[in-house]
């Protein structure tokens, strides 16, 4: 049985595409696009292409593309360059609701002689933009801002965040991971000075990130060895992956439209079905401002590891909103943030379409999940307590 995928804010499938174009370089042309002969110096001009797409599809320079190891090392860069660049500045902002690979690190800077603050949420998942910006000071080094949320696709307003802040004279950073190749973005004409994104979240491989870095920006950097990417990230270079990302920073560009016509449609199918067919759910997060693949339903009174089982026998993939750490269910910090009571929170599914889903699909997932939901809360005592439907 093929998988029903709508867990694509894990991770997406490898384009068709992107993999025929990596596929030569594994073997054919292996060099090192260091060398001085003509067989390296040919990958050079590949991976030259590739950043080109890359900058396109963000409306950036070439120069201003840096090629890392994913998401998390881009994110990572990005705040430790801040800091070591403005060594007297000793506070860090950004939200409670960030990826861990934002949200750890600036946790580990607070125990470590960093004042931080972690900007809170309302009950949609939006931000507090006073909070935001009566905590900036001259002694704020970096604020680092996602522009859309993974859990709930929330996208928080980043352009007019950063141009307050650059007004400030403090660098912003944004993690953009799921923002990039969904939503349009345009660095020529923002106050943003970093951003990152990750190749897998937009159907090219795992390990594969970028850093944009705007020219100007004051730097450190994370890799240290050889000049690589302009002596901003030591390595040599993952070319095949590069030359996908670069062939995924091209379908992007083409396949926006249907993501934000076909594909927001399906979802937008998937989440008015399921909450006119199953009493006591709700959408977790901003109707109006998100992005347009995701959709975080709460179930009310069961657990979340329980659906995710019984939609895993009918081959459908999805994600819950709990982190199953140390054997503790905790429900996510991002949903705790917004305040989603307990028993919500417990019980929410993330769908993440992407643009190889069907119309089949997503019906074949709304006739499904009516039956499942009941089929648990026959089984909760906390639904046979405070069943009100
Ligand atoms: C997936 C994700 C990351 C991490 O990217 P990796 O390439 O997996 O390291 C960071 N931020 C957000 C919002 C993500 O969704």
């Amino acid at each position: 049985m093929k998988p029903i995928y709508v867990d694509n804010n894990a991770t997406t499938r490898v384009a068709p595409e992107v993999v025929e174009a990596m596929l030569p370089y594994f073997s054919d042309f292996y060099g090192n696009p260091s060398s001085m002969h003509t067989f390296g110096g040919s990958v050079g001009s590949e991976l030259k292409a590739a950043r080109g797409y890359v900058a396109e599809l963000i409306g950036a320079q070439p120069e201003e593309i840096l090629f890392t190891s994913c998401g998390t090392e881009s994110d990572s860069t990005a705040i430790h360059a801040a800091i070591r660049s403005n060594p007297d500045r000793k506070h860090i902002v950004t939200t409670r609701v960030e990826h861990p690979a934002v949200k750890n690190l600036v946790e580990h800077l607070g125990k470590n002689g960093y004042r931080t603050t972690f900007v809170p949420v309302d009950r949609q998942g939006r931000l507090d933009l006073d909070t935001l910006y009566k905590s900036l000071s001259d002694d704020t080094a970096i604020v680092s801002i996602m522009w859309a949320n993974n859990e709930t696709g929330t996208i928080f307003p980043v352009e007019e965040i950063a141009r307050k802040v650059r007004e400030r004279g403090i660098v912003f950073h944004t993690d953009a991971v799921q923002a990039v190749g969904k939503i349009p973005i345009n660095m020529a004409d923002s106050a943003v000075d970093m951003l990152s994104l990750s190749g897998h979240k937009l159907h090219a491989p795992k390990g594969i990130g970028v850093l944009y870095l705007r020219k100007g920006t004051k730097f450190a950097p994370f890799l240290m060895g050889g000049h690589q990417e302009g002596g901003r990230r030591a390595g040599t270079e993952n070319t095949t992956s590069i030359i996908g990302m670069g062939r995924a920073a091209q379908l992007a560009m083409q396949t926006m439209d249907d993501e934000n016509t076909r594909v927001r449609a399906l979802r937008d199918k998937l989440e008015t079905e399921l909450i006119k067919r199953v009493p006591r759910s709700m959408i977790n997060g901003d109707p109006e401002n998100r992005l347009p693949n995701t959709t975080s339903i709460a179930f009310e009174y069961i657990e979340g590891e329980a659906i995710l089982l019984l939609m895993d026998q009918h081959g459908i993939c999805a994600s819950s909103g709990s982190a199953c750490t140390s054997g503790s269910l905790e429900p996510s910090h991002v949903l705790r943030a917004m305040g989603v009571p307990f028993t919500a929170a417990h019980g929410s599914i993330r769908f993440s379409l992407s643009i190889y889903n069907t119309e089949e699909e997503i019906d074949f997932i709304i006739e499904k999940m009516p039956p499942i939901i009941e089929r648990l809360r026959q089984m909760s005592p906390f639904w046979q307590e405070g069943r009100i439907a």
